[in-house]
């Protein structure tokens, strides 16, 4: 078995996100928020095998964390048999989801039984009817429902995301935290990112790192940092402490990026491999999973990252943020990364992309039904 990667950067590639899916059954104002899109054609989504394949190669190349994630994961069909491939893997150490809840209170104890170590709900609110104005869903009780089922079927350690808006739901901090202390679980709040046109986001809407830990030091009072070790310390989120011992996370990728710990990299529904959340171009791997590549050959096309703008294939389908959905660029953002300018600049010096140069087609694109007045904009 080859050593494990390292990128310019001496990065490690030991994190994999995994997009079963482009498709959502919410529509989030700060992610997928228009009524109608074109979804990716059937036959370009990865089977469970080739995804199984994926994971396999990668995991000889030092991949020890996985995370399934879209889209929704839960809307692919039969999720818990994609586990289970994934979880016989000798080299995946770490198995977990990222799912909006709408579906988890009937799939929970499958998934666990598959062999699914952990998982991550999105929770922004604890108000109904914010959830219906923000995401155009009436389901919350469904999430919360799936959250205390995720616990009963034994998953330790749920954690909970919460995007903080500004004038959405940087009122309910506190609350929050205490709906995650009475379920046993950790949130995450997460710094609003800009993906794209649509969402219309502007950082006068960031709620920053340091707006939350005011916010919650004038309600608990002094919180401390949780020192990282291990496997936290390249964890995107910071870890801190209240005086009563709740703790709580905090994923800074707007104010703080943490490119520099980075060791995530993200493969779309359709087998495109990004390096980087805000990478332009991505590695087409389908092309050459169905074209009879052995795994060898796979290795090669995945084995030399560069990171970010670097890396030579598909470039992300066009400047609509809707497009790059379409690839997976947003569908395969489970844990925010942050905006990598440093990591595009640099790496694009200093590391060596030719091994990864394919030829491959742009992957299909897909554009809403309703383009948005933002569509146009760069999503890199
Ligand atoms: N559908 C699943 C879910 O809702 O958890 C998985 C995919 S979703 C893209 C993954 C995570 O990205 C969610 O926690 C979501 O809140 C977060 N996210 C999406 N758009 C974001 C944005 N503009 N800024 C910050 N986080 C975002």
């Amino acid at each position: 078995m080859p050593d494990a990667v390292h990128d310019a950067f001496q990065r490690p590639l030991a994190s994999l996100r995994l997009s079963v899916t482009d498709r959502c059954n919410l529509r989030c104002r700060y992610c997928m928020p228009e009524d109608e899109y074109v979804w990716l054609p059937r036959a370009s989504i990865l089977t469970f095998e080739e995804l199984d394949r994926v994971v396999r190669v990668f995991s000889t190349l030092g991949v020890r964390k996985v995370r399934l994630t879209g889209g929704e994961p839960l809307l692919r069909h039969d999720l818990p048999a994609l586990v289970r491939m994934i979880a016989r893997i000798p080299q995946i150490q770490d198995l977990a989801l990222t799912t909006n809840g709408l579906l988890l209170a009937k799939q929970a104890a499958a998934l666990r039984a598959a062999g699914l170590q952990r998982v991550t709900v999105s929770l922004d609110t604890l108000r109904p009817e914010r959830m219906l104005a923000f995401a155009k869903s009436a389901r919350h009780g469904d999430v919360l429902a799936g959250i205390r089922a995720a616990r009963d079927a034994g998953f330790e350690h749920v954690k909970l995301n919460s995007v903080v808006i500004r004038g959405f739901n940087d009122d309910e901090l506190g609350d929050l935290v205490e709906f995650g202390r009475a379920e046993g679980a950790e949130l995450r709040f997460i710094e609003y990112m800009d993906v794209g046109g649509a969402t219309h986001w502007s950082m006068d809407q960031v709620v920053s790192q340091r707006d939350v830990l005011e916010a919650l030091t004038r309600r608990y009072g002094p919180i401390a940092p949780v020192a990282q070790t291990g496997g936290d310390a390249r964890a995107p989120a910071e870890r801190f402490r209240l005086p009563d011992g709740t703790t709580f996370g905090i994923i800074a990728s707007v104010t703080a990026p943490f490119c520099r710990t980075c060791d995530r990299s993200r493969v779309t529904a359709d087998g495109t491999w990004f390096l980087c959340l805000y990478a332009g171009r991505g590695v087409d791997l389908r092309a050459p999973l169905r074209g009879g590549a052995s795994d060898d050959d796979r290795q090669r096309s995945s084995g030399r990252p560069g990171r970010a703008a670097r890396i030579a294939g598909p470039k992300r389908a066009s400047a609509s943020p809707i497009a790059a959905r379409s690839t997976g660029s947003t569908r395969c953002a489970p844990i925010p990364i942050g905006r990598c300018t440093r990591a595009e600049a640099e790496c694009s010096t200093k590391s060596p992309s030719s091994a990864l140069a394919t030829s491959a087609p742009p992957p299909p694109s897909a554009s809403p039904k309703k383009r948005s007045p933002g569509a146009s904009s760069s999503w890199t």
